[in-house]
């Protein structure tokens, strides 16, 4: 799909091309720890500095309100200048946990936090998924019992992104005694250095801290806190996976073309060979991939469940194209480098956000309209 440019555009993306060509930083970002979180919180000063920071965002909170049009060109320059990832641990403050305080949070919440987030004060995590409660999120038990002004929160959290780098989580619990699956729940503003609260890091097969566990030992948060209302927590939640699954991915997905570029670069495959082939295949695939979500963020009412046909069809592609890039580097493979650290990363990508099957359930129940699965 060809977007034009109209003269407005035009200007836009030359804007947005000089700023990133004068500030993107060089060099490899730190893979985690501390110096990512420094680096992360720089970069986002820096755009913010230069009035690039939530450009999405109302203006009313500090953004520009702009549309998809000017995102998709943000985008696109930004991928293009190899700019620090979209996906690093300023992700949830600035893609879902900021629109979500915007959206249902108290004037006093979003006076506190959205400048935070935007001046790259603060990083945030989202304390969603349990040991029990991952694809069937609505089973989850951490406990929050209103005691005075205060919720006191009792259980475990696991696969948390970023948590032990992160300021403040998006945190769902259960608040209502005895409720069952979406009723009772409950979406606060967790602040990471309450007493009470233990991060324990996981390592991954890359070598990566990436997430961790957390654990709430009769942690107090107050019920000012609570953003969306008392056990509607549930509202929130679906509040904030609708910010997660729609612009949100598509600088990722850009990032993506970039990566496949850079592979047919350093694969050089002769003309006509089974690599050409397949590097094309995938050359094709991801332009498909491109139009999809163009589409869905040009409709003006778009089925919500597209979401995750462009979530999975970039999660297995992501895949596809580590393991490509395996091949192409043979015995090379085995060095730790960008590439295989990508590879091993890649993994995780049809689990996180919502599994390959959990997306494929949707899209057959939701998009093609197929009998839904039996509840056990
Ligand atoms: C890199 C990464 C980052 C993450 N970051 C976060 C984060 O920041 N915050 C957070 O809260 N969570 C995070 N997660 C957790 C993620 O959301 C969950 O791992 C995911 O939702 C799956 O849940 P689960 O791991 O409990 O697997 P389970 O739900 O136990 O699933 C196990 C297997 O059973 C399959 N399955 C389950 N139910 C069905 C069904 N109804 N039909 C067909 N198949 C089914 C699944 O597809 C899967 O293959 C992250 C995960 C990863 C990998």
């Amino acid at each position: 799909m060809h977007l034009k440019d109209t003269e407005d555009h035009i200007s836009f993306r030359a804007a947005a091309r000089a700023w990133l060509s004068e500030n993107v930083p060089a060099g490899p970002a730190p893979r985690d720890g501390a110096a990512s979180r420094q680096y992360a919180l720089d970069w986002v000063a820096k755009c913010h500095s230069g009035g690039w920071s939530g450009i999405g965002w109302p203006a009313d909170y500090g953004g520009r309100g702009l549309g998809p049009d000017k995102l998709v060109i943000w985008y696109e320059e930004y991928v293009r200048a190899r700019a620090p990832s979209v996906h690093d641990c300023t992700f949830v403050a600035l893609n879902h946990a900021g629109p979500t305080l915007i959206a249902c949070g108290t004037e006093e919440q979003k006076a506190f936090h959205l400048p935070q987030i935007l001046e790259g004060r603060s990083i945030w995590c989202q304390g969603f998924s349990e040991p029990n409660a991952g694809s069937d999120l609505a089973s989850l038990s951490t406990t929050g019992v209103v005691d005075g002004d205060d919720l006191v929160v009792n259980g475990q959290k696991i696969w948390t992104s970023f948590a032990d780098i992160a300021d403040y989580q998006e945190l769902l619990i259960r608040t209502e005694p005895g409720s069952k699956r979406h009723k009772g729940l409950s979406w606060v503003i967790c602040d990471m250095k309450s007493p009470g609260i233990t991060v324990r890091p996981i390592r991954n097969m890359a070598g990566t801290v990436h997430f961790a566990e957390v654990f709430y030992d009769d942690v107090r948060i107050p019920l000012s806190s609570v953003v969306g209302g008392l056990h509607n927590g549930w509202a929130t939640a679906m509040t904030t996976l609708g910010f997660e699954r729609k612009t949100a991915a598509m600088g990722m997905q850009l990032d993506l073309s970039v990566r496949l570029e850079d592979l047919i670069a350093m694969a050089a495959p002769k003309p006509g060979s089974a690599m050409a082939e397949r590097l094309a295949d995938l050359r094709a695939e991801a332009a498909a991939l491109r139009a999809i979500t163009y589409r869905t963020l040009f409709r003006d009412q778009a089925n919500p469940s597209e979401g995750s046909l462009m979530r999975l069809r970039f999660a297995e592609l992501a895949r596809e194209i580590s393991e490509t890039a395996m091949e192409c580097l043979g015995a090379e493979a085995l060095a730790d480098s960008d590439w295989s650290h990508l590879y091993l990363e890649s993994f995780s990508e049809t689990i996180a956000g919502g599994t390959a099957e959990i997306q494929r359930n949707i899209i057959a129940e939701r998009l093609l309209g197929l009998p839904r699965e039996k509840r056990a």
